[in-house]
């Protein structure tokens, strides 16, 4: 594969995951960060050290202004978009909705939905054969919780992928026939530093032997999913949120 490939919050986790097999596939890869530049830059490093191209760039996912300017970074350093993986994501603050702030509740949304929608608006824009691009693959990275819905800890977080995987399928359809794909993947547990940053260290063994494979997902393996689905061998598949959650 070649050409470039844009994976937003790639400083840690399931992005970086994404940007290292990227790269390693032939992409070169912008490393989408916001509060993370050492972790950032150590992805880029080892991209490069296996031989790869990749460039660390900042931004707010959940902010039009640097969103816009992401990708006229990338456009600028390096060259037209092939694939964008929309992966950066929070689950706010845990509670019940009869405890959760207003601020938390935008927080989710900007990041999980309205980032995402602002990121494949600015891909369908270079990408669309419309718009005179040579098509392209935009992936959104939701969650079981979408389907779980999230009671007790995060309804805000469960409905914002919803959201996304319902634009998910808008979207695949909105550009069907102008050379763009839109897919989803909807991990299950996996194993990041995520659940700690929420405050709930001890989740994925506490939540493990509910998951049939009795065991949590690796970032690789969702990545792996992410680049099949970007490759020619998903060429027929758009439209559609494919579940990694070793049957959860
Ligand atoms: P993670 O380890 O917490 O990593 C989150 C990434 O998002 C980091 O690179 C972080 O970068 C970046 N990020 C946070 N806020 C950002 C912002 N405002 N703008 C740009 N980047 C931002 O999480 P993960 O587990 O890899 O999760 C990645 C995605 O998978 C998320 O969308 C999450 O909802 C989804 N997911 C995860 C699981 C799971 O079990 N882990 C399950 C289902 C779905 P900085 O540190 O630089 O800010």
């Amino acid at each position: 594969m070649s050409g470039v490939l844009v994976v937003t919050g790639a400083s840690r986790g399931i992005g970086a995951a994404c940007a290292r097999l990227g790269a390693a596939r032939g992409f070169r890869v912008c490393v989408n960060y916001h509060s993370s530049p050492d972790r950032a830059e150590a992805v880029v490093a080892a991209i490069e050290a296996s031989g790869g191209e990749a460039l660390a760039v900042a931004g707010d996912m959940g902010r039009e202004d640097d969103i816009v300017a992401l990708f006229e970074t990338v456009d600028r350093e390096l060259g037209p978009l092939t694939a964008l993986i929309n992966n950066a994501g929070t689950a706010g603050s845990i509670g019940r909705l009869d405890e959760v702030a207003a601020d938390d509740i935008h927080t989710v949304f900007d990041l999980n939905l309205i980032g995402p929608f602002l990121c494949a608006r600015e891909a369908v824009r270079r990408m669309s054969s419309r718009h005179g691009g040579q098509g392209g693959v935009i992936v959104n990275i939701t969650s079981a919780a979408a389907k779980l819905g999230g009671a007790g800890q995060y309804l805000h977080y469960a409905a914002s992928k919803a959201g996304l995987e319902a634009f998910c399928h808008g979207l695949g359809l909105e550009v069907a026939t102008e050379g763009i794909r839109v897919v989803g993947i909807r991990p299950g547990m996996i194993d990041t530093e995520m659940h700690a940053r929420m405050g709930m260290p001890d989740r994925l063994a506490e939540l493990t032997p509910a998951v049939p494979m009795a065991r949590a997902g690796t970032a690789e393996e969702v990545a792996e999913t992410a680049l099949w689905l970007i490759g020619d061998g998903a060429s027929y598949v758009t439209a559609t949120t494919i579940e990694v959650t070793g049957g959860r």
